[in-house]
């Protein structure tokens, strides 16, 4: 079963008895890396977004604009597959897929 909303559940979580920082938890997070992005930016879109949502709403840190090419890089290796980017992104520019069958984010273990 997917664990769309799995990374919020993880920096959410108040153990009080085993206390860890969102940084410890990130770390125990794994990845399959697919060798292609399942993020796909109309950049286009992008070169006219003021706000750049992406930029700071991701979790993870997948996406920055890079001022000198004036378009937005992604680090897909790193999504967390929360979804957030696609829902905040206001030109409807990503074109959002699941990676492919066992690649991914793995939250065993967080
Ligand atoms: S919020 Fe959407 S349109 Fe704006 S930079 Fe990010 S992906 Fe592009
Ligand atoms: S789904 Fe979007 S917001 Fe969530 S971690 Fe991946 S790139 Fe970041």
């Amino acid at each position: 079963m997917r664990l769309r909303y799995a990374f919020w559940e993880i920096i959410t979580m108040n153990d009080d008895k085993n206390k860890k920082s969102i940084q410890d938890k990130l770390a125990n997070i794994k990845y399959n890396c697919d060798s292609k992005s399942h993020l796909i930016l109309d950049q286009e879109k992008c070169k006219n977004c003021k706000e750049k949502t992406c930029t700071f709403i991701c979790p993870a840190n997948v996406y920055e604009y890079n001022e000198q090419l004036d378009e937005i890089t992604v680090v897909y290796e790193n999504c967390l597959e929360c979804g957030a980017c696609k829902l905040v992104c206001e030109k409807k520019s990503i074109e959002w897929h699941w990676p492919k069958a066992s690649c991914g984010v793995v939250f065993k273990n967080s």
